[in-house]
């Protein structure tokens, strides 16, 4: 068993906090990406799709996980099972400086994700504390205006990456 850990960095322009909508453990955030399969080594196709609320059995019976998924290839069944509570919030500072922000782990048993595709469903606040909800990452950046603070805001240069972590 492996525990990944999806980080993500981005740069904003008047805005902080950016997040999943609902927070770091937004039980309707959808996280999509590929599954590699760690005995065959094969990515699949097509975008898995994983968030909290969504559960299945697990194959053993014992428990529940996120996703139940069997390499086309090698015909191994895994699993990957979201593990809430390590999520921050991206700080303008830190999206300033490169540094990435901790978003969900991942206990993957038999698969790894690979290509995290960045989505919707995202919130962040301006440096003028005008709230932005829904923010749609999926065309790669986000631009607004802050009536409040005059500014424009936007974020770009979206980047994630997978560590393991204990
Ligand atoms: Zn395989």
């Amino acid at each position: 068993m492996v525990n990944v850990l999806l980080m993500v960095t981005a740069e904003l322009e008047n805005l902080t906090g950016l997040q999943p909508q609902e927070g770091c453990d937004d039980p309707n955030f959808p996280y999509y990406f590929k599954m590699k399969c760690t005995n065959c080594g094969e990515v699949s196709q097509k975008e898995t799709c994983v968030m909290l609320s969504e559960t299945v059995p697990l194959p053993n019976g014992r428990g529940t996980t996120n996703l139940v998924q069997k390499c086309k290839f090698c015909s191994r069944e895994g699993t990957v099972t979201m593990v809430p509570g390590r999520g921050r919030p991206l700080m303008l500072e830190m999206g300033q400086s490169g540094k990435y922000a901790p978003l969900m782990v991942f206990d993957c048993r038999g698969l790894e994700p690979v290509d995290f595709s960045f989505g919707q469903g995202w919130k962040a606040e301006s440096t003028s504390g005008t709230k932005f909800d829904d923010i749609d990452l999926s065309g790669g950046d986000y631009s607004e205006y802050c009536e409040k603070g005059e500014v424009p805001v936007m974020v770009s240069n979206l980047q994630a990456k997978f560590e393991s972590v204990k």
